[in-house]
């Protein structure tokens, strides 16, 4: 499933392979990926059109054109992007492609159709409407604002790393590898963490959101490759949960 790190590669996909390029022919091959957009709308409003920005809040990317409205993807568990110049090069799975006037192509495919493509009017309503918490990488968020959010809230620190209306993006996997790397429990709870744990959380957060390197072992009795102790498996926040039952308190 594609987590926050690798919805930004996509991000800059798409910057360099898309932006600036006008629209000839957008191609709806399966409606189904429109989410409530219908398809008639969808190919309107994007012919000929340039797309001019991306931007990604948590796991949604944000497509501006040069006009109303833009472009919301979300790859949910299997969506992924192709671009291509010949056109037999197009992806089986291809849900809709955008023919652009330099010949070249861009698809967005989805075997499972869990993903979405479809038109918005505004990402800063999207993102109220939906209760997206933060981006973990927006520079503007600062750990003053992580401490706000954390005082505001109760609960084991797993759960409230994985609502998404608190840190909007973060997945299973790298909730657990922030606490491993914090060396903090999954289930303690929010309340007893020092000023110093937050901080920690904080900075490790953005930097496992930024680097798809994943440390913790995902298998249960397996050595902790940090202490030697041994990784235990259990349920936290309704998820499979591995953490090392020595060095994590
Ligand atoms: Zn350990």
């Amino acid at each position: 499933m594609p987590e926050l790190p690798e919805v930004e590669e996509y991000g800059r996909y798409i910057a360099r392979h898309a932006l600036g390029r006008r629209i000839v022919r957008p191609r709806v091959l399966d409606e189904r990926i429109l989410g409530a957009t219908r398809a008639a709308a969808f190919v309107r409003s994007l012919r000929g059109r340039s797309f001019t920005r991306v931007r990604r809040h948590g796991k949604h990317l944000f497509v501006y054109t040069d006009r109303k409205p833009v472009l919301h993807l979300h790859f949910g568990m299997t969506g992924d992007l192709a671009a291509y110049r010949d056109a037999s090069k197009q992806p089986r799975f291809a849900k809709i492609v955008f023919d652009f006037e330099d010949g070249s192509h861009l698809a967005f495919e989805d075997v499972r159709l869990f993903g979405v493509a479809e038109l918005i009017d505004d990402p800063d309503h999207f993102i109220i409407d939906h209760s997206l918490g933060r981006d973990p990488l927006d520079p503007a968020f600062t750990l003053k604002d992580f401490r706000a959010l954390m005082s505001r809230r109760t609960g084991a620190i797993k759960a409230l790393l994985m609502s998404q209306e608190v840190v909007a993006g973060l997945g299973n996997l790298y909730v657990d590898e922030t606490l491993f790397q914090t060396g903090v429990h999954p289930r303690r709870s929010s309340a007893k963490l020092s000023g110093e744990e937050i901080a920690a959380i904080f900075r490790t957060m953005r930097a496992v959101a930024r680097k798809p390197r994943l440390h913790v072992p995902r298998e249960e009795g397996s050595p902790c490759p940090r202490c030697g102790g041994v990784i235990r498996r259990a349920v936290a926040a309704g998820r499979t949960t591995y953490y090392c039952a020595n060095h994590q308190r």
